[in-house]
């Protein structure tokens, strides 16, 4: 076997040019999206109002295993891909461990995260639908930069609602998304009526993703030519991110490289989803076993004290009910809470697969986090997003226990983005002020009576 490199990167031409859909191998499918009305499966008609016709049809589709990657969109991902697989010698022998630590980095692009693969897909395919523009809900910020420079690429409109404390903690995130012409607007607004509803019902609320999902709804809804879209959670965009993935096992297949152990932050599940879909399809199909970890805040642990039953994707109830793992479309994570990952559900998919005991899920207090930030920081030389530092905790977590027991483990993470944009979350924690904050049962108990109730849901 030849010497691992710092940096595994791939040749242009070894870039997947089939996404997989892991539902494919799935024998417990996701359950259907369900219309709150009727409470039956939603048609490709009525999700055709909200989503583009090409992304319903992915949306709905269980069974193709490969779908082709239009040249046009392959031709956009080149300008950033393929993105490196990093073999972290210097973490490694900081933590003096016989562990293998290795990270698919997706950072390097303007938006500095993974989002941007899934933002050019459904941009172009709204493009082709001929439509004038998207609107879409940003929380940290990262997915309406996604999206902004993906409009921009395809000159589309793009209308982006924006969590007002990011709004006004993030300028300059703002700043960027309006330098790719896009339209920011801080939510709840007055500009939708589930918005005038939220802010009379709430004055003074700094705003949640499931509020901001509501209006960039309605908004797309109310106008002609537009399309809503969303950057994370949706089967579709789990598809779209299984470029990282894909790589990711072509760069360790190049080397003779076998994972034992492959870890992702999760806030809607998109990049752990599009990491492990490989590794988990051959772990379906009986091909190979890896043990999967999903990490996310101790704030907001949607996996690990969440309900697995239908409930609306956002806090206004105007979005179809998914089937997933869920603390209440109104669940607000306190207010110092500083590390991202803070969406109330998760992807339909990891959430299956986890009911079904085929992947684990760890949840980390904010204060870890930051410090597992900051000791990958000075050894890697990357900043990186607080999102990402979950899955760096988790890893450098693992990683010790191999020094404990002397196991060779070979460990992969990924790390989804920097964190430019997150600097007051680290200024707090460098200044000794930030605080970790667990929900109580009562906090949870307040977030599940917000969910649905209805024969066979949340009925226990
Ligand atoms: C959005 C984001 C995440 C979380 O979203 P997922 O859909 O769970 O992947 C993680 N890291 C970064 C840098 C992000 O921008």
């Amino acid at each position: 076997m030849s010497e691992i490199p710092y940096k595994i990167y791939l040749e242009e031409s070894e870039m997947p040019k089939q996404w997989y859909n892991l539902r494919a191998d799935m024998k417990n499918k996701p359950a259907p999206l369900l219309n709150p009305g009727t409470l039956k499966p939603m048609t490709a008609e009525e999700l055709g109002q909200v989503f583009c016709e090409e992304l319903v049809k992915q949306e709905l589709d269980d069974t193709t295993p490969y779908i082709d990657i239009p040249d046009e969109i392959r031709d956009f991902y080149k300008m950033y891909r393929p993105s490196p697989l990093v073999r972290a010698y210097c973490l490694e022998k900081k933590l003096d461990t016989p562990a293998k630590i290795y990270y698919k980095f997706e950072g390097n692009n303007t938006s500095g995260s993974h989002k941007l693969n899934s933002a050019i897909a459904q941009a172009y395919y709204a493009k082709k639908q001929g439509l004038k523009g998207v609107t879409t809900e940003t929380g940290a910020g990262q997915w309406g930069t996604a999206l902004s420079m993906a409009c921009a690429y395809l000159d589309l409109d793009c209308q982006v609602y924006m969590v007002k404390c990011s709004y006004e903690q993030k300028p300059f995130r703002r700043e960027v998304m309006r330098t790719y012409g896009a339209q920011v607007t801080p939510s709840p607004s007055d500009t939708t009526e589930v918005g005038r509803k939220i802010l009379k019902e709430h004055p003074g609320t700094t705003g949640s993703l499931g509020c901001a999902i509501s209006e960039a709804v309605e908004r797309a809804t109310s106008m002609e030519g537009y399309r809503y879209v969303l950057g994370s959670v949706l089967n579709q965009v789990l598809l779209h991110q299984t470029v990282i993935g894909l790589e990711t096992k072509t760069a360790l297949d190049k080397y003779g490289v076998t994972a034992d152990m492959i870890i992702g932050c999760a806030g809607g599940g998109s990049n752990l989803g599009g990491l492990i879909s490989p590794f988990m399809g051959e772990k379906l199909r009986g091909e190979r076993d890896y043990q999967i970890i999903a990490v996310e805040p101790a704030s907001c642990p949607s996996f690990t004290r969440g309900k697995f039953v239908y409930d609306f994707c956002d806090t206004g109830m105007v979005t179809p009910l998914q089937k997933m793992y869920t603390l209440g479309n109104n669940f607000i994570p306190s207010a110092n809470h500083a590390g991202g990952l803070r969406y109330h559900g998760m992807s339909a998919v990891l959430s299956q697969l986890y009911h079904d005991g085929l992947m684990e899920a760890r949840a980390v207090e904010q204060t870890s986090v930051f410090q597992a930030a900051e000791e990958f920081a000075r050894v890697e030389g990357i900043l990186p997003a607080p999102e990402s530092a979950h899955a760096i905790r988790v890893a450098m977590d693992e990683a010790l226990k191999c020094k404990e027991t002397g196991e060779e483990k070979t460990i992969v993470f990924g790390l989804t983005g920097t964190g430019y944009f997150d600097m007051y979350a680290y200024e707090n924690f460098n200044n000794g002020t930030m605080s970790d904050y667990i929900p109580t049962d009562e906090d949870l108990e307040a977030g599940f009576a917000g969910i649905p109730r209805f024969p066979g849901n949340m009925t226990d």
